[in-house]
């Protein structure tokens, strides 16, 4: 199925998404607290000639915390070295990169929840002293030995702060929490991106679409590009709100900007569990999806619209939740 929400690009987006992708912080929109403090932050460190304290952006996909990190880099005038927790497996292969960095280099690490510990136990002496310890050989014969590092920023990207162990969030100097996106903050991204890659879009157009985005510019420019689609196709070019509105209801990305994946869960809580509390695994289970996408994907942006509530009992819907499919909320004593 056409999904808005999955939490990855595709390499074709990747591409298209290159040519909007901000670049300064001046052109990065919303998060004005995340702002407010980078600019100080990386000034501060520009100014001392130093590296920029190790940075960990947390939040949802899409919300640009890849973006923030290359920002971050061409700010500091280093170049920015990209890989992921999953991939970096052994130590060997995080020693590489670490050995590979010039001064003043950026090391993004995506999903740095997902490091394996002993690639975690070489990052602790690199993050603090900008030392590498390694052990080479076995057995007997088996020694240490420590490389000096360069100074450096490792900045780290992750869903959700709780997921990292604690030694390693200790070692971080910044933490920044990326916020769901307001509407019209969406809407300037929408325009901008439009601008960039050539299309027309009214502002009623760029408002529709921003509305139904989820709060998250990455959905935004892929909404983008179906309404451009459609008004190409279907129209005149130009996307208003009318195009933008026949464009994304034929996607079923429904007014309140939700898709089929949102709608299924939250029907699952209301018809199979009787609105909750239903802990994670059951809803998982019962709508066929990894607990991980329900945890990062879905139940952010629920949570945060005040559809679904977490209780310790486990979670439960709204009465908006019933309202949104035309449904009368059941009396209950929570
Ligand atoms: P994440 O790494 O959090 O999954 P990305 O940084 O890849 O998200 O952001 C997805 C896309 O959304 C980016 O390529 C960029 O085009 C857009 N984007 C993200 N944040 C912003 C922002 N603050 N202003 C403008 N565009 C943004």
């Amino acid at each position: 199925a056409d999904r808005f929400i999955t939490p990855q690009s595709s390499p074709s987006e990747d591409v298209l998404d290159r040519a909007v992708r901000p670049k300064t912080l001046a052109d990065y929109e919303g998060q004005p607290r995340v702002r407010e403090q980078m600019e100080i932050f990386i000034e501060a460190a520009r100014k001392r000639g130093e590296s920029l304290d190790h940075t960990l952006i947390f939040g949802p996909p899409g919300l640009g915390k890849t973006t923030l990190a290359n920002i971050i880099a061409n700010e500091m005038g280093g170049a920015i070295k990209t890989t992921s927790g999953p991939v970096l497996e052994k130590a060997g292969d995080v020693a590489a990169m670490l050995t590979s960095l010039e001064p003043g280099d950026i090391l993004f690490i995506d999903e740095i929840h997902r490091l394996s510990p002993n690639v975690e136990e070489i990052l602790y002496p690199a993050m603090e002293d900008y030392q590498l310890d390694i052990m080479i050989g076995e057995g007997p014969a088996a020694r240490s030995i420590k490389i000096e590092l360069p100074p450096f920023t490792l900045v780290g990207a992750t869903t959700r702060a709780g997921l990292l162990t604690s030694p390693l969030r200790d070692r971080f100097g910044i933490v920044q929490r990326l916020e769901f996106y307001g509407v019209e903050d969406l809407a300037h991204i929408v325009e901008r991106s439009a601008r960039l890659s050539g299309g027309s879009i009214a502002a009623d157009g760029a408002l529709e679409v921003a509305r139904r985005a989820r709060g998250t510019p990455r959905i935004a420019n892929r909404l983008l590009r179906r309404a451009r689609d459609y008004a190409e196709v279907k129209g005149n070019g130009e996307i208003d709100k009318r195009t933008a509105d026949l464009a994304l209801n034929m996607l079923s990305v429904d007014e309140r900007g939700f898709d089929h994946m949102d709608r299924r869960l939250l029907l699952a809580m209301i018809e199979k569990f009787g609105g909750g509390p239903v802990g994670v695994d059951n809803l998982a289970a019962a709508i066929s999806e990894e607990r991980d996408t329900i945890e990062d994907v879905l139940e952010p942006y629920l949570i945060q619209q005040g559809y679904i509530m977490r209780t310790p009992r486990g979670r439960i819907v709204t009465d908006h939740a019933y309202l949104h499919f035309g449904l009368e909320a059941p009396e209950r004593s929570l």
